[in-house]
């Protein structure tokens, strides 16, 4: 008996007694509780086992199962084989760890079950006011807005979609980039994401408008190469648009020189964009804010909540300058959504701010953790963790078996196994199976990359789990590891 069948009355998804559910709703959260208590004695990662992947290729479900079987699956199935980034050792990529309190938060949030598209009620007020704590955070100006997305990739999109807007000198809403007397430029470093690529081409303007420039030694955006491609671009009769700085690469965590850039957008008449999702939250912690300053003269921000705030996914921000140009780029009022003097449309429709329509309530996991935590415990981990960066740095430097392999300057580490005589390719495979065993092992997973046309390991500690130990642990293990496959006898190839 699970309560929930209903004789008689008409069919619903609700239960018919809800005190059996209860009772299994608490046992549900007993166990989150535990499984974020006891997250650091679990493995990182493991493969999913074989008989359980199976249940993935089970046929949609035709009969009802009571609730408590359903949750059983999901508890074997699911809840065993995670991504791992909660776990105090996952450095790969680039992500949060999430927080209970956010956890708690999406459930509410579901609950509660209000659509952010827009409306007079308390969820669109909060939404408004966690965009406006957004703004206070990266200290933009009083009179900027924004708007929750799902992560960096589409405040991105959203933004550049506002500069491109703006820039083009034709009514691009209404023509279409096929009307625009000259093509337009937008420029990134070559260090930047590759979500900016994917939104060049998602606006038309195809990937070749997005112009790479090229970075110094230090992986930031040599401006005076940023000075010469505009030249170029106007010289060949195109029209130089929108730069894009990044504030903390996803590669290796540098810092575009964002006043330099600031001061060349505003000679050349270019949309300042920062691409924050790494780095703009920096500003709220103390250590190292400076590293970011600059932020606050960009027309527009993108960042993510996602990442240095732990929320859980997904939780995304942008933040425009002037709010006006935001909503010109989006609003479309159909008479369906007409807003009334007073009532539940007696408000401006947050939908008016992007792509979506319905829009889920995002801002209650990040309103809920700031609150419990206070904004100066999240700047003081972000501190933490590039403290943490330079503690693995200088482990690694002391290391004769391990080498730095680009500078660290937030919270990312770049370094390889050395080996002396191997040759290139040799030396990749092995790199990449010290990280490959440190993820079936469970111990740590860390992801790779390039820098400098070099293959490197990359660790990115943007996890408030983190500790000192498990650093100093996974140096230890990428040596322990970095022999025992330079000694078997069929080395790698
Ligand atoms: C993570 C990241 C993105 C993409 O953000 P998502 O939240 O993953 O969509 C964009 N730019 C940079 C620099 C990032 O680190």
């Amino acid at each position: 008996m699970d309560g929930w069948r209903n004789a008689g009355a008409e069919e619903t998804l609700d239960p018919g007694d809800w005190e059996p559910v209860r009772a299994l709703s608490h046992r549900i959260m007993d166990d989150a509780i535990d499984h974020l208590r006891d997250v650091r004695d679990r493995p990182v990662w493991r493969e999913i086992r074989r008989g359980v992947r199976a249940a993935f290729d089970a046929p949609l479900p035709r009969a009802p199962l009571p609730l408590a079987d359903v949750y059983r699956e999901v508890a074997e199935t699911v809840m065993a084989y995670p991504m791992g980034n909660v776990h105090p050792r996952f450095w790969s990529w680039y992500m949060g760890a999430g927080n209970f309190t956010g956890a708690l938060a999406d459930f509410l949030a579901a609950v509660q079950g209000s659509n952010l598209g827009g409306g007079n009620h308390a969820a669109a007020s909060m939404d408004r006011q966690v965009v406006d704590w957004c703004r206070q955070m990266v200290g933009f100006p009083v009179g900027a807005g924004g708007s929750l997305v799902s992560g960096g990739s589409m405040a991105n999109l959203i933004a550049l979609a506002v500069a491109r807007n703006v820039k083009a000198g034709i009514d691009v809403r209404e023509q279409g980039v096929a009307a625009l007397p000259q093509p337009l430029v937008f420029y990134a470093s070559d260090q930047a994401h590759s979500c900016h690529r994917k939104a060049v081409e998602a606006l038309g303007h195809g990937n070749q408008a997005l112009r790479r420039v090229a970075t110094g030694a230090d992986l930031r955006m040599d401006v005076d190469a940023l000075r010469s491609a505009v030249a170029e671009d106007r010289a060949a009769g195109r029209l130089p648009a929108v730069v894009i700085a990044t504030a903390g690469t996803v590669n290796t965590g540098a810092v575009d020189d964002l006043r330099a850039i600031a001061d060349v957008a505003v000679a050349e008449e270019l949309w300042l964009h920062i691409d924050g999702c790494i780095g703009a939250l920096i500003a709220i912690a103390p250590a190292n804010a400076h590293r970011v300053t600059g932020l606050e003269r960009a027309d527009s921000i993108a960042l993510d909540p996602h990442k240095w705030l732990h929320a859980p996914f997904e939780a995304g921000c942008v933040l425009v300058r002037d709010q006006a140009v935001h909503r010109a780029a989006f609003a479309v009022t159909p008479e369906y959504l007409e807003t009334t003097p007073r009532g539940l449309a007696a408000a401006e429709w947050l939908y008016d701010y992007g792509l979506q329509t319905t829009r889920g309530f995002r801002a209650l996991k990040i309103w809920m953790a700031l609150k419990q935590h206070g904004v100066e415990a999240f700047g003081r981990l972000i501190d933490q963790n590039i403290a943490q960066a330079r503690y693995l740095a200088e482990l690694i430097a002391v290391e004769p078996a391990l080498e730095l392999t680009a500078p660290v300057e937030i919270n990312i580490v770049c370094f390889r196994y050395r080996a002396d005589g191997l040759a290139r390719p040799a030396l990749k495979a092995l790199n990449i199976e010290i990280m490959l065993r440190l993820q079936e092992q469970g111990t740590a997973a860390l992801s790779d990359t390039t820098v400098y046309d070099e293959h490197c390991l990359r660790v990115a500690i943007a996890n408030h789990r983190t500790r000192r130990e498990d650093l100093a642990l996974l140096v230890q293990e990428c040596v322990r590891i970095g022999r025992e496959v330079s000694e078997e006898p069929c080395p790698v190839s």
